[in-house]
């Protein structure tokens, strides 16, 4: 599968002109999402290259690492806002997080460090990241951080009220 990938990156190089961005996103703004492969973050929300720092994981859960990236990218890397975006039929909805826990530590012998951070109401989970964002420190803007569910088969995104 990789060599085919490579394959399209060679097209995908040819097409496009040699040309330097600057490293500070243009439009000052971080995006904070799920890992799921259905949410296409650039062509949904029309963004270019250069524009929006991207950070995903599964849930798009607000980690110790996910506001360890924000530090940096406020602190460093010149952006002001925060987009939080959850989706419906997440995978992160398919788990519980004693269930998972207990069957890696069956399966390994080792009880993982992390929390799961599974969840059930998708809403209140966006509500939970912008909290997490919004009591962090060590991120300097904190004014303007907004929570989204993008719907995996209409496209759109809805925003959730932060109380
Ligand atoms: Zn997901």
């Amino acid at each position: 599968m990789i060599d085919e990938l490579l394959a399209n990156n060679r097209a995908f190089a040819d097409g496009l002109p040699t040309r330097h961005l600057d490293v500070r996103p243009s439009r000052q703004l971080a995006i904070v999402t799920c890992m799921d492969s259905r949410l296409d973050v650039f062509a949904a929300l029309g963004l270019d290259h250069g524009e929006a720092h991207v950070l995903r994981n599964a849930g798009g859960v607000i980690t110790d690492d996910v506001i360890r990236s924000l530090a940096i990218s406020q602190r460093r890397l010149g952006t002001r806002e925060v987009m939080l975006i959850h989706h419906t039929d997440c995978g992160m909805q398919k788990v519980t997080d004693d269930g998972f826990r207990s069957e890696l530590q069956q399966e390994t012998g080792v009880a993982p460090a992390f929390a799961i951070e599974s969840f059930v109401d998708v809403d209140e989970d966006v509500r939970q990241s912008i909290r997490r964002v919004r009591r962090s420190d060590f991120i300097p803007h904190r004014d303007r951080v907004r929570g989204f569910v993008y719907d995996v088969d209409t496209h759109r995104l809805r925003e959730v009220d932060a109380e």
